[in-house]
């Protein structure tokens, strides 16, 4: 017996695990897709499934999320193409083992398994490093998955509990239970979520809800089986992220089930334009090539952009919007939506059914975010219209991809 009618707005990885999670709990759930599934950031996303430390409300949602991809693994088909590779932080000098190593404290003290490395170390698990590097951070629970199929794997989970999926159904606004179509057509649910990504603060009316694009660049390299092993990440892109740089670059590395290796990252904030930033890509394959020496001589087959949605203080708004209790945000994930997406689901199905939250649910309320951001800034071309931005921007996340 279904039990309640739902509508999810948006067919991003967040949809997909919010479609998925109400339909096998009952709900008659219809999503919609203003284009193709995974066609927004979750096709730009690298698919590490992490967890991050920048706040405590990060890491509960990121180590849920973690651990719910973990619970599922072995059950993913293999288009997901998984990889439970884990993570190195990579270490430059002394000042950053440091840092290493209170985060391995930091960890260890919320059951995360991590090992710091000294050099010996680090080489033995990363050979083709550059030399001169004095250890790094191992995080043997993170993985990797490809994000557009894992977002079909949750839609055809979602369906065969009896979703239903529409995509080229663009929405025009949502309220209280209900949706507007851009074809004038409204449907009415007891629940409706706006998982829409950067495009959500245009569907809702919602004083001060502000998700604005933090654009990215990633390459992806020919067949190169056997470089490295794990996602590698520098650990000094703490001090980059934080910085005043318009553009910052980190180095990046994620070894692909192919035999291909991705390359991140770079952000850029309120950057709203997709085109390839050759001059980026320039400082990218720089960074990456000074710590992975040997990646200088394998060719790079494609690069593409794709834009990160960030609210404010970098946590995704999961639940009610205020004064509208059938009208539910699940949006806003910046670069690790992908490792959260079934944690946010998770969190959106247990105060929907009223159960006791697996996380504290206060860090990601809708009602947080002020009223009193007023600018406006341009959303990706292509987006019908322009989004609320603050007035001042705060610092960005230093670890999310
Ligand atoms: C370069 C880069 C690297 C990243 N790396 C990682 C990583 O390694 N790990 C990680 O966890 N995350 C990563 N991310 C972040 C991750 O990709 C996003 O957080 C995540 O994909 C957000 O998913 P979403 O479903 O909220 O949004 P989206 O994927 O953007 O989905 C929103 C959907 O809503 C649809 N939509 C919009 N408006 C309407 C409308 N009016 N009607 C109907 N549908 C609508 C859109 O078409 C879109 O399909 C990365 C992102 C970038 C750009």
């Amino acid at each position: 017996m279904k039990q309640f009618d739902a509508i999810v707005v948006g067919g991003g990885i967040v949809g997909a695990a919010c479609a998925e999670a109400l339909a096998h709990v009952g709900g008659t759930v219809r999503l919609l897709e203003r284009g193709h599934i995974a066609g927004g950031a979750t096709a730009a996303g690298m698919g590490h499934v992490l967890v991050l430390d920048d706040s405590d409300a990060q890491l509960a949602l990121t180590r849920i999320g973690r651990s719910l991809w973990t619970e599922r693994w072995s059950h993913l088909p293999p288009a997901v193409e998984r990889d439970a590779c884990g993570t190195i932080w990579v270490a430059a000098d002394e000042a950053e083992l440091e840092a290493a190593s209170r985060r391995a404290t930091a960890y260890a003290a919320h059951g995360i398994e991590a090992e710091l490395l000294d050099a010996e170390a680090l080489y033995g698990h990363e050979p083709r490093l550059r030399r001169g590097l004095a250890g790094g951070l191992r995080i043997p629970g993170d993985r990797v998955l490809y994000p557009p199929t894992a977002t079909r794997h949750l839609l055809d989970r979602a369906v065969a509990a009896g979703a239903v999926i529409l995509e080229r159904t663009p929405v025009q606004r949502a309220g209280n239970g209900h949706v507007d179509l851009a074809d004038g057509n409204r449907f009415e649910a007891d629940l409706v979520v706006i998982a829409a990504g950067l495009a959500t603060p245009m569907l809702v009316d919602v004083p001060g809800l502000v998700i604005r694009p933090k654009k990215g660049h990633l390459s992806i390299t020919a067949r190169c089986p056997g470089l490295l092993r794990h996602q590698l990440i520098e650990l000094g892109y703490l001090t980059s992220a934080h910085g005043d740089e318009a553009a910052s670059v980190a180095f990046n590395l994620q070894p692909r089930a192919t035999g291909q290796i991705l390359i991140g990252s770079s952000r850029q904030l309120d950057d709203n334009e997709p085109h390839v930033d050759q001059g980026i890509v320039a400082r990218m394959l720089a960074r990456a090539t000074e710590y992975l020496p040997a990646l200088g001589n394998v060719p790079i087959v494609r690069t593409w952009t794709g834009f990160r949605p960030a609210t404010p203080d970098h946590l995704p708004v999961i639940g009610p919007v205020p004064g509208a209790p059938r009208l539910w945000l699940a949006a806003g994930h910046e670069g690790f939506g992908i490792a959260t997406a079934l944690g946010t689901a998770r969190l959106l199905v247990d105060q929907w059914l009223d159960r006791q939250p697996t996380i504290d649910p206060r860090p990601f309320r809708v009602e947080r975010l002020s009223a009193t951001h007023r600018a406006t800034a341009c959303v990706p071309r292509g987006a019908p219209e322009c989004a609320a931005v603050p007035d001042q921007d705060s610092p960005p996340s230093p670890f999310a991809a």
